[in-house]
Order: C-alpha cells, then structure tokens, then sequence
C-alpha cells in the first residue's frame, strides 16, 4: 500500500490535505452534542458560525477551502480572508469532530492562515498594526515600553530572584493591572516568594494566532533564553492566551516538547489550586454572590500539551507510528472549579456549555482587534447563557475574556458583574 510522509508542522498546509478533504459535513463541529446538553437553546459551539450564518464560517466550509487552497483552485480574495480571520480559534470544533471523526482541525484552520500569510495575503490590517507596535514597543497596544512595570504598587513584595516567576504580559501590564495587582498579593499572601522577567516583552499571541510564525518564533526564543538566564523552575501566567504560548506554541514553535521547556508553565488558577490543598492559600472571607464560571479557551481545551510528530499516512487514513491526539481533555478544568466553590458564600452555578464544550467568549487570537462585532455578538450570546443560570457574577481566567465580557455588559445594559479569577480570589483572602 502507498504512504504519504506527513507531519504536524502548520507551516505546509498540505499536511492537513488528508483532515481538510475528509470533512463529511456532519457538524458535530457546529453543535454540541445531545449527551452533553439538557436541552437545545444553547447547542452551538462555533462563535464564527453563529455570527455568520453561511457554511464557509463554520469549520465545515473552511476544510472545503483549505482544500480549495492546498489543490491551488481558490485565490486569496478580501472575502475569503475575512473568512479565515473571522474566527476566534476557540478549538471547539476541534473537540466536536475529534469525537466524531478524530480530524485535525484546529491545526488545519491555524495552517490556513500560515499559508495566507506566506502568500502575502494576510493577516488583516489590524494584525499588521499589532505587530508593528510589538516590534516597535514590545508590548500589542503601542504603549511606552518604560511603562510596563507601572502596575506595581509598593506594597507587592517582588524578590531578585525566586522559583517562580511571574510573566505579566500586556494586558495586564497596561490595560488590566487590577489583574497583574491581585496576582502578585495572591502569591504574597501565599508567601511564595516570585520575580519578574529582568526586562519582559510580548509572548507574541497575535503573532502566532495570525499565521506570523517567524516573529512569533523570534519572540519565544527570546522570551525562553530569558527565563533560562534567570534560573526560574516554573513560569506563572494570571493571561489564559499567554499560558497557552508558553506551554503549547513555543514548544511547537521551536519543534520540541512541553515536556522538554526547561521550567514548568503555570497558570493562576493552577497554582491557587495547589496552594488551596496545601493549606497556604486560605479563602476565609465570605463572597456572597451566585457565580458562574466561563473557560477560557487558551487555558482549558486548547491546553493539552505539545509533542511534535511525524510519520506516514496510509490506507484508510491510518498513521504511524501513534498518533496521540490532542483532544482539548487536559485543560485546566477542576483547578478553577475547586477553588472557586472552596470560596464561603459563593454559590457556584455551572453553565449549561461548559468545560470542552463552553461557547467561546470571541474576543481572543486577533479577533476583537480585526473583527469587533463578531466579539460582540459572542459575548452577548454567553451572556444570555449566564442570564439564563441566574447568575450574578462572572468570573473567568483571561484579561481578554474579562474586557470582552465587560463591553459586552456596558453595551447590554446586563447587571451581570464581569470578574477576573485573582480578583475573586483576593476578595476572599483576609487583609
Ligand atoms: S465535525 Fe469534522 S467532519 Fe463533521 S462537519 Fe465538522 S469538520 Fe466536518
Ligand atoms: S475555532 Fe471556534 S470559531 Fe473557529 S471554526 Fe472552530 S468552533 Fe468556529
């Protein structure tokens, strides 16, 4: 029988032509499945589709056009870019076809954009101005590089040199210190002593989720030297997207495994977890509030480690050696849970989409900046979910997620509080 040699690097799309052309149009990329839901009012899964109707939104429509693309019968059109850009690369689809037809979506849909940008068709005008500010300023927003270490206020202990160390990124060093503020007392109040990069820059986010991998790369082999250089065991995110650079694209940036970064990538709720079973963290102040909690794609089903592979592709699809999928099932889902129900006076309410199968909330991986009324539409629609459980507050574990949810809110008139995981933490820890 003949093989085809075939790996999972997103820079050759034609790796995924087998994923792409054997698409059966089922949808089980579009709705969540029945045995996971109570009922059919919230039953969608792609935030791209529900706020465009057509089928080339939709991952279905993509994997035609990715095919299209790597056959050499589509040309790049402003359409057909808006169709590849328009899109989150919330992963959902990816978990809703792996239990279906165990294809590699999520990866073809990253490879589309990879091609797009080799091509020199994308990414959109808006990725381009990020990427300019990050070249010239480090940081997404074009703000003063001097400025990054503002958020620190001087009552944070910060040690010259610790285990761990705490890497803020850009929102939360510019647009969301509450966020950056509330971590660093966490890990006060924990006594866990912790530094910070000697100087940080970008984790390269919008870089690497808009098809610009030779930049992103530059900036991941930056950003490791630099822990390397300051003997840090563990690197310790409070930014869902940042944790998922760290832990899942720089290693497949540089073609190695999670396993083999020389320090381990942690995020907030991860550590608060651990803290909370060992006893150092101690939420005893009550919260009285009814809460839901939403996932945040980057750090529950777009987790699951990296390892690279390569091998053959032969009769009926079948590949060796193993292929070991990533299904989105290692996220961070009962670390957050654990902690926030460990919180006196909460009551947790679950929404009805949850872990795997949770709506994206539209904003992340270039999509807010390019696409504004699509991250709008899908906060929305989350939030009549929210509206739906009767919960008071949402709280979620990304900056990103945190001002999408709260524009959203601004422009509903919802009485839904918005509300980052370390902030909710804080407020049940004693002065
Ligand atoms: S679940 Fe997979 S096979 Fe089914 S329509 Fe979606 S992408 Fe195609
Ligand atoms: S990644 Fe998310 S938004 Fe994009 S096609 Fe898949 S489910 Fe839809």
């Amino acid at each position: 029988m003949p093989t085809t040699k075939v790996n999972l690097e997103t820079t050759d799309l034609s790796n995924y032509r087998y994923d792409m052309s054997r698409c059966i149009k089922c949808k089980g990329c579009y709705w969540v499945e029945h045995t996971y839901m109570p009922g059919v009012k919230f039953s969608t899964r792609c935030p791209s589709n529900v706020w465009n109707d057509f089928d080339s939104y939709g991952a279905f429509g993509k994997m035609r056009i990715g095919t299209a693309l790597v056959e050499g019968k589509l040309d790049w059109t402003p359409k057909l870019l808006e169709i590849v850009y328009a899109d989150p690369l919330c992963g959902a689809c990816d978990v809703g076809c792996k239990r279906n037809l165990d294809l590699e979506i999520g990866l073809s849909l990253e490879a589309m954009r990879v091609k797009a940008v080799k091509d020199g068709a994308g990414p959109m005008p808006a990725h381009k101005k990020i990427a300019e500010n990050i070249a010239a300023t480090h940081n997404v927003f074009g703000s003063a590089h001097n400025d990054r270490k503002k958020w620190l206020t001087k009552d944070i202990q910060v040690a010259e040199k610790a285990d761990v160390l705490y890497f803020v990124g850009c929102t939360a060093s510019y647009t969301n210190n509450e966020i950056a503020q509330a971590t660093a007392k966490i890990l006060n109040a924990t006594k866990t002593p912790f530094m910070l990069m000697p100087d940080e820059w970008c984790c390269g986010n919008t870089l690497q989720s808009v098809g610009m991998l030779d930049e992103a790369r530059e900036l991941a082999k930056r950003n490791i030297e630099m822990v390397k250089s300051t003997g840090a065991k563990t690197v310790l995110l409070s930014c869902a997207e940042g944790y998922r650079m760290w832990k899942v694209e720089y290693p497949k940036l540089l073609n190695i495994a999670t396993a083999d970064l020389p320090f381990t990538v942690v995020h907030l709720t991860e550590f608060a977890d651990s803290a909370l079973k060992q006893g150092s963290l101690r939420p005893t102040k009550p919260v009285n509030v009814r809460l839901t909690y939403h996932d945040s794609c980057s750090i529950s089903r777009l987790a699951d480690p990296w390892t690279p592979w390569s091998g053959e592709r032969g009769w009926m699809g079948t590949v060796s050696p193993r292929l070991k999928r990533r299904r989105g099932t290692q996220g961070l889902y009962g670390q957050p849970r654990n902690v926030i129900s460990s919180i006196p006076g909460v009551e947790f309410v679950e929404m009805i989409r949850a872990r795997e199968n949770a709506f994206c909330c539209g904003a992340g991986r270039g999509t807010k900046e390019a696409f504004p009324t699509l991250a709008s539409s899908s906060a929305k629609h989350r939030l009549e979910e929210v509206k739906e459980i009767g919960a008071e507050v949402l709280v979620s574990a990304c900056p990103w997620c945190k001002n999408n949810f709260a524009q959203a809110v601004k422009e509903d008139g919802n009485h839904v509080k918005v509300m980052d995981f370390s902030e909710l933490v804080l407020a049940s820890l004693d002065a």
